[in-house]
């Protein structure tokens, strides 16, 4: 058997925010829809127009800090609007808020950028180590359909197939993240970065601006995910935002065993993220009371089901 890992990336034409993994053959599959690609850029020009975000950048007094509109969160305003008029001609589309600064404005490029690449590294994630595989061997006998992980519906996932636990798909969820969180700092403590803009600014400010992309994109995908969940871009309840609670514990392990002073690091950037969520407003910031704990047996048995189907091995190669 043919086991080398081989990944094919690339885009998907479809409006909708999402992403995804899968496997063709041997060929493991990772795709950004367009539409997530337009989410990411919009929510990238709200950040750095708030004068507070990465102040060393541009001239941030050019910036009014505008607050999102109204149960819209950035990000999600062309998409919403464009939903909801439902493709008309003549609608009038509120346009994105956007930074003035030219160079804040070129920084939320790059930030986009950063965000894009935490998503393929994500989806990389869930075929290199071993999740599509897994999923596929659960795949009831004789059914057509190709189980893939798709980010935008998780709970479809579970109740197309009453084999799957949706602890266990969380518990993929968070490996994947896990890993692509580690990467993306990694590909700038080696220096490795291949986005010129973004190599030529201060290894500390781009290891920031990767956090906070980091940050920003599972804030972006917990949002998303519960709200298409409820159906139909309807958003009238709080998102959970269990991810990054657990994405600030791994910054810090991950970050720590590089031998970096991390906490203060993370605490700052998770502080000026959680501007950012202020500027969006109160319903956006609840909590669901995770409680990781209850996931740790289930972790473990998970990584054992997954340990002969690795194509990598993950982040514990690099803690211990
Ligand atoms: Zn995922």
């Amino acid at each position: 058997m043919d086991d080398a890992f081989r990944v094919s990336l690339g885009f998907f034409e479809d409006v909708r925010p999402n992403a995804l993994a899968n496997k063709h053959g041997n060929i493991h599959i990772a795709a950004m829809y367009t539409g997530m690609a337009m989410v990411i850029l919009e929510f990238a020009w709200f950040c750095l127009a708030q004068a507070d975000v990465f102040p060393e950048i541009g001239e941030p007094a050019n910036e009014t800090s505008p607050k999102a509109r109204e149960d819209i969160p950035p990000g999600l305003s062309v998409l919403i609007q464009t939903v909801q008029s439902d493709g008309a001609q003549d609608a009038h589309l509120n346009a994105p808020i956007i930074p003035r600064d030219p160079h804040r404005h070129a920084a939320a490029h790059y930030l986009a950028l950063l965000m894009m690449r935490f998503v393929w590294l994500h989806e990389i994630a869930h075929g290199a180590l071993g999740h599509i595989d897994f999923l596929q061997s659960l795949k009831a006998n004789g059914e057509g359909r190709s189980l893939g992980l798709n980010e935008l519906s998780l709970n479809e996932l579970v109740s197309i197939h009453p084999g799957i636990d949706g602890r266990v798909l969380q518990c993929l969820e968070f490996e994947a993240d896990s890993w692509a969180l580690s990467q993306s700092i990694l590909i700038q403590l080696a220096g490795q970065e291949n986005i010129d803009g973004i190599a030529a600014l201060p290894a500390d400010l781009r290891c920031r601006m990767t956090l906070f992309a980091i940050y920003s994109m599972s804030w972006l995908m917990e949002t998303m995910s519960s709200t298409f969940i409820r159906g139909r871009l309807a958003i009238t309840h709080p998102a959970p935002i269990r991810r990054m609670q657990m994405l600030q514990n791994m910054a810090v392990w991950e970050l720590n065993d590089l031998g970096l002073d991390m906490p203060a690091l993370t605490r700052q950037t998770l502080g000026m993220f959680q501007t950012v969520l202020g500027q969006i407003g109160a319903q956006w910031l609840q909590t669901d009371q995770f409680d990781p704990h209850r996931y740790r047996v289930i972790f473990e048995e998970t990584q054992d089901q997954l340990a002969p189907l690795r194509y990598i091995v993950p982040e514990d190669a690099i803690r211990r």
